[in-house]
């Protein structure tokens, strides 16, 4: 009998075998590669990566399918049973750098980005399904709607391409959403030096945190000292009147390696 779909894990199967073909062929496995798979559930995709014949590690929260994978003892497969954002990676991924291929569950996946970010050394290619929402906003561009927080970050280290439009007749059950998959390439360099990322980070947030607002307004409303704000701007060369969205990822970084950080009495 398959397994009972479960709503909280954000259980959403994939049973599509031309979606399965297009996430195996766009992460191009070779031997010596690494795989992670986050939430490999039931495991079509996972069968699918252990015919590739190259060791897998599968973090399932979901006890009953992660005790299920485990039980067959595939000689490639390392099955943790555990909440990956709960799970510290760095002794599990001992090989880096792993490719990242994951049907995510769409409540986490932003927070996995998030996470992944965090160890970017821990990760190659990655290769995710998304909502289609949260993937068009990975991959928009400066002063459209959907550009914010992920869009600036990830494409600041990764090149970010769509893979396959996936409806939701490929699932089991149909969520009420269309999905995306998308292929993330780490950059040889990113796109701009980033010296401090805690403080880039910060900038990202808080130049979208109030979209309407002007930069330098979102950055004072933010927690930034409105001359520490205007001397930033100066030398970065950046005109304080653009709204935050309209900046690139390239003067993003620089106005973040010029800025100084929040003083303790702001944000
Ligand atoms: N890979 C399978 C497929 O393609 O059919 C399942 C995909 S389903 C959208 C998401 C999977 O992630 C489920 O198996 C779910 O139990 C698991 N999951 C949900 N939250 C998780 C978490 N925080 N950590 C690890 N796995 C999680």
């Amino acid at each position: 009998m398959p397994p009972r779909p479960r709503k909280r894990f954000g259980q959403n199967f994939l049973h599509d075998q031309h979606v399965l073909g297009r996430i195996i062929a766009a992460a191009e496995v070779a031997q010596g590669d690494h795989l992670l798979e986050i939430g490999p559930g039931p495991g079509a995709l996972t069968d699918r990566l252990l015919a590739l014949d190259v060791p897998i590690v599968a973090i399932e929260v979901d006890r009953d399918l992660g005790a299920a994978l485990q039980q067959r003892q595939a000689e490639n497969l390392t099955v943790v049973i555990g909440d990956v954002l709960k799970t510290d990676l760095t002794p599990l991924l001992t090989d880096p750098p792993y490719k990242l291929i994951a049907n995510l569950p769409y409540n986490i996946s932003s927070q996995v980005l998030f996470k992944v970010l965090a160890q970017r050394k821990l990760f190659g290619r990655l290769v995710l399904m998304f909502q289609k929402e949260v993937g068009d906003r990975l991959i928009a561009g400066p002063a459209t709607r959907d550009y914010g927080i992920l869009s600036v970050l990830m494409q600041t280290w990764y090149e970010i391409e769509r893979v396959v439009r996936v409806p939701p007749g490929a699932f089991h059950p149909p969520p009420k959403v269309e999905s995306v998959v998308l292929c993330m390439n780490p950059l040889l360099q990113p796109r701009v030096e980033i010296v401090d990322e805690a403080l880039h980070r910060q900038l990202v947030r808080g130049a979208f945190a109030q979209r309407r607002k002007t930069l330098r307004n979102s950055l004072i409303g933010y927690g930034w000292q409105p001359e520490q704000v205007d001397q930033g701007f100066a030398q970065a060369e950046i005109d304080p009147g653009r709204r935050g969205e309209t900046l690139t990822i390239e003067e993003f970084g620089c106005l973040a390696n010029v800025l100084e950080p929040i003083t303790p009495q702001g944000k």
